[in-house]
């Protein structure tokens, strides 16, 4: 099947439907069997769509893990409460304690925390790279390296990493590619034909893509799954099924919004490029972006999140540019139908081996699926206030 068929078709089996188009929202804790014989059966077959007790899984749960193995290619998925969740089930399934991870400088920074804190406090150590590091990996991989955490393009300040290399040279040391592969969603980047062996998903951005459900998953090859499976049981992590299905629900609009995003969010970003207060805009598709030339070559689209720096300006300038927007709401989190905007001083507050060299802060807007000439209007708007204030 080609991949808009598959966005369409795919977890809709009637076993899940019952004929109906959506897969019902199945909610359950018990399960209740016939026979002793059902029982163990149902226990022993969690990978292939047993039905034991609500915690392991349900039709609306296992439909929304079809999907996304068959999105991104996949012999086996789980799901998370978050993304979030996804990230820490992920790492926690491969590492223990004397185990070192090498992690991008510029990952999600809630990732971060986690490193640095909980797996420091279970004797797992980290070291940052520069996300444009590519093949030079290869030096900072020890005896002891578990596992590369990437994400590409960076959380916020957009570096795109050259995964494949990245992937040549772990493997060449028997090291598994963890990729968080929010942005490039399963459409515009194939991490698994890229080399990565184990993709996170926060779905709560783009799958979901209506700004009200909270999930994540990981999606890796057969022999990855008994060991994510033995992680999510011993933390209890689970997904709901109504949060699966308002998954479901948005997976199906999924290409389409995308397409919509990206061209409204490349407007933007054109039209802010001849701003004066511009400094240089940091989206894939600009050769002003670290990494343009790989997103290039490994990605096939972008979508509405970019980021843009501003030559100069104090939190005064900020605040007032962003307390007054019409569309652009102030808001953490992306990948919804509606703009938002937040800005950041002193990126370089939570980076250790990267630095950062710009003066003035940064803008990162997620554009909606508004007008555009209503969304550069309201950025104008935001300019005259930003201008006034600084
Ligand atoms: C939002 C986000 C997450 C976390 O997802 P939650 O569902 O909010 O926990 C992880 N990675 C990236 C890149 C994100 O943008």
């Amino acid at each position: 099947m080609k991949e808009d068929t598959i966005i369409v078709s795919s977890g809709r089996d009637k076993k899940y439907t019952h004929g109906a188009i959506n897969t019902p929202v199945y909610h359950a804790s018990t399960l209740t069997f016939d026979t002793v014989k059902d029982m163990k059966r149902a226990n022993a077959n969690r990978h292939k769509g047993g039905l034991s007790y609500g915690r392991r899984g349900n039709p609306t749960t296992y439909a929304l893990e079809e999907a996304m193995c068959d999105l991104e290619g996949a012999e086996g998925c789980f799901l998370y409460p978050s993304g979030l969740a996804a990230i820490t089930g992920a790492i926690l399934s491969f590492a223990s304690a004397g185990d070192h991870i090498l992690m991008a400088d510029g990952v999600y920074e809630p990732t971060r925390g986690l490193v640095n804190k909980m797996l420091t406090r279970l004797g797992i150590e980290t070291t940052f790279y520069d996300p444009m590091i590519g093949p030079d990996i290869a030096g900072l991989i020890r005896g002891n390296t578990r596992i590369i955490f990437t994400e590409s393009p960076c959380s916020v300040t957009m570096e795109i990493q050259d995964i494949p290399a990245i992937a040549r040279a772990a493997h060449a040391r028997g090291v598994l590619v963890m990729m968080d592969n929010t942005w490039g969603t399963p459409l515009h980047f194939k991490a698994f034909d890229h080399g990565v062996d184990l993709v996170i998903h926060a779905l709560t951005k783009y799958i979901v893509g209506h700004s009200d459900a909270m999930a994540g998953c990981v999606t890796a090859r057969a022999e990855h799954m008994q060991q994510l499976f033995d992680m999510s049981y011993q933390m209890g992590y689970c997904l709901s099924p109504d949060d699966a299905y308002l998954a479901l629900r948005g997976l199906r609009t999924l290409k389409i919004r995308l397409q919509q995003h990206e061209k409204n969010a490349f407007e933007v970003a054109k039209w802010l490029d001849g701003r004066p207060e511009v400094d240089h805009i940091r989206h894939p598709a600009f050769a002003s972006c670290p990494g343009h030339e790989i997103w290039k070559r490994d990605f096939t689209g972008a979508n509405g999140l970019f980021s843009f720096v501003l030559k100069q300006g104090y939190e005064a300038a900020t605040t007032a540019m962003m307390e007054g927007m019409k569309h652009f709401k102030m808001g953490f989190s992306w990948g919804g139908y509606e703009s938002l905007i937040l800005t950041y001083h002193g990126i370089d507050s939570y980076r250790t081996v990267t630095g950062w060299a710009a003066k003035g802060p940064l803008v990162r807007l997620h554009v909606g699926l508004e007008d555009v000439d209503d969304l550069i209007v309201d950025l104008e708007q935001a300019f005259e206030r930003f201008n006034q204030n600084l």
